[in-house]
C-alpha cells in the first residue's frame, strides 16, 4: 500500500512506519518534528527507496493537499497529535490547534484528493485515537465502540473532537473514514515524559519515582508493536464508517505496573546501589481530572479483522526495560536537549 502517515517520527507513528517499510509498503512520513518527535526513531528506514519524509504541519491545508496529490496515497493514517495529558493541563492551546484544527485540515485535504479523481477507488482515511475519549470507568465494565464519549482532560477532549469531525466527514461528505481507539501503549522509543520511561530512568539514576495519588488508577496496556500491527490491518482491511477499539487485555494499577518495572530492574541491575528500586517510589499530588480506570473491549477487531496482540505484558515490559537500559544514548540525548521531568514535577533530581 501507499501510506501517508502523519506523526511518523513520534512513538507510535514510528513503529507504524518501521513495520510498514518492513512489510513492503511505500510510506510518506509527514511530521512537524515537535519536541516529541525524534528522527532517530525512523533512522533505520531513512535510506529505503520506499520511504519519504516531509517536515510539515498538519494544520497547513495547502501542504496536506499538495502532498496527497503528489504522493497519491491509498490511505492516510493520522497519528500526528499533541499527546501528553500533563502538558494539556499546563497549556491546552497546542492541543486544540493540532488535534482539532489539524485533523480538520487533513480531512478537508482528503476530501479534495478524493474528489479530484486521483485517489484510488478504495482510498481510506484512518484516524488514530485513544480510549481516553470514553472518560473513566468504575471498578467493572469495559469501553466498547458504542460507549458514550465523556472526555475529562483537555487532551482527551481535543481527541474526542477530532473523532467527531472524522465521523461527520464520513456521514456528510461520504469520506471513507475508519477510526481506531486504543488503550495505553508501552515499548521502545517512547518519549521520556510518559510514565514507563519516567519510572525506568528515575530508578536507574536513583531519583524519586513519581506516582500520582495512591497509584490505584487502572490502565490497560498494549505493546506499541501490537498497536502498529492492528493499525496497519485496520488501514487495509477495516470497513469505512466503522470504529475499532484496540486493547491489550492487560489491566494493571499504576502501582502494580511500577512494581513490575522495579522487579525487572532489580534482576537486571543486581549490583545497583538503588536496589530494591521500589524504595524510590514517591506518591505525588494527583493530576486534576485524573480518570480512575480504563478498560477496552477489543472483541470487534479480533472477530472482524482477526487481530490479536502477540506480546504479554510481562514479556513486553521486560523487553522494554531492557531496551531503555541498552539505549541510553537515545534518551540521554533528549535530556541534554533540555528535557528534565524531575524538574517539571518538583522532585529530587540527581
Ligand atoms: P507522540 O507524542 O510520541 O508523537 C506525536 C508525533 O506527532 C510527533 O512526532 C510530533 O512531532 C507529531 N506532531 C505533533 N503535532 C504535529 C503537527 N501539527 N503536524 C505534524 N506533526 C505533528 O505521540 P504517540 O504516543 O506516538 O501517539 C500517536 C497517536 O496515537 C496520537 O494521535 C495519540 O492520540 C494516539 N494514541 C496514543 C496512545 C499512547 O499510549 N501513546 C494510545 C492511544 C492513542
Amino acid at each position: 500500500m501507499r501510506l501517508m502517515v502523519t506523526g511518523g517520527a513520534g512513538f507510535i507513528g514510528s513503529a507504524v512506519v518501521r513495520r510498514a517499510i518492513e512489510r513492503g509498503d511505500d510510506v510518506l512520513n509527514v511530521d512537524k518534528l515537535t519536541y516529541a518527535a525524534n528522527p532517530e526513531n525512523v533512522a533505520m528506514v531513512a535510506d529505503n527507496a520506499r520511504y519519504q519524509f516531509a517536515q510539515e504541519d498538519i494544520c497547513d491545508f495547502a501542504a496536506m493537499a499538495r502532498l496527497m496529490n503528489e504522493f497519491k496515497p491509498d490511505a492516510v493514517m493520522n497519528l500526528a497529535a499533541e499527546t501528553h495529558v500533563d502538558r494539556s493541563i499546563d497549556g491546552p492551546g497546542a492541543f486544540i490547534q493540532t488535534n482539532i484544527v489539524g485533523t480538520y485540515s487533513l480531512l478537508e485535504a482528503a476530501r479534495g484528493y478524493k474528489a479530484s479523481g486521483h485517489a484510488p477507488k478504495d482510498f481510506r482515511f484512518h484516524h488514530i485515537s485513544t480510549d481516553e475519549v470514553y472518560g473513566s470507568l468504575g471498578p467493572t465494565g469495559e469501553f466498547t465502540e458504542t460507549s458514550p464519549y465523556q472526555p475529562n482532560s483537555p487532551y482527551s477532549a481535543a481527541k474526542a473532537s477530532s473523532d467527531m469531525l472524522a465521523r461527520a466527514w464520513r456521514e456528510t461528505f461520504d469520506l471513507p473514514v475508519i477510526v481506531t481507539n486504543c488503550s495505553n501503549n508501552y515499548g521502545p522509543y517512547q518519549f521520556p515524559e510518559k510514565l514507563i520511561p519516567v519510572v525506568i530512568i528515575a530508578a536507574l539514576e536513583g531519583r524519586d519515582i513519581p506516582i500520582y495519588g495512591k497509584g490505584d488508577n487502572i490502565r490497560d496496556w498494549l505493546h506499541v508493536e501490537d498497536h502498529a500491527e492492528a493499525l496497519l490491518l485496520a488501514a487495509r482491511e477495516g470497513k469505512p464508517g466503522e470504529t475499532y477499539n484496540i486493547g491489550g487485555r492487560a489491566e494493571r494499577t499504576n502501582l502494580d505496573l511500577v512494581h513490575m518495572i522495579c522487579e525487572v530492574l532489580d534482576e537486571e541491575l543486581k549490583a545497583s546501589p538503588h536496589a530494591p528500586h521500589k524504595g524510590l517510589i514517591k506518591f505525588v499530588t494527583d493530576r486534576p481530572g485524573h480518570d480512575h480506570r480504563y478498560a477496552i473491549n477489543c472483541d470487534k477487531i479480533e472477530r472482524e479483522l482477526g487481530w490479536t496482540p502477540a506480546h504479554t505484558i510481562e514479556e513486553g515490559m521486560r523487553d522494554t526495560v531492557k531496551w531503555y537500559l541498552g539505549n541510553r544514548d537515545w534518551w540521554e540525548k533528549i535530556r541534554q536537549d533540555g528535557f528534565d521531568v524531575a524538574k517539571r514535577q518538583g522532585l529530587k533530581s540527581g
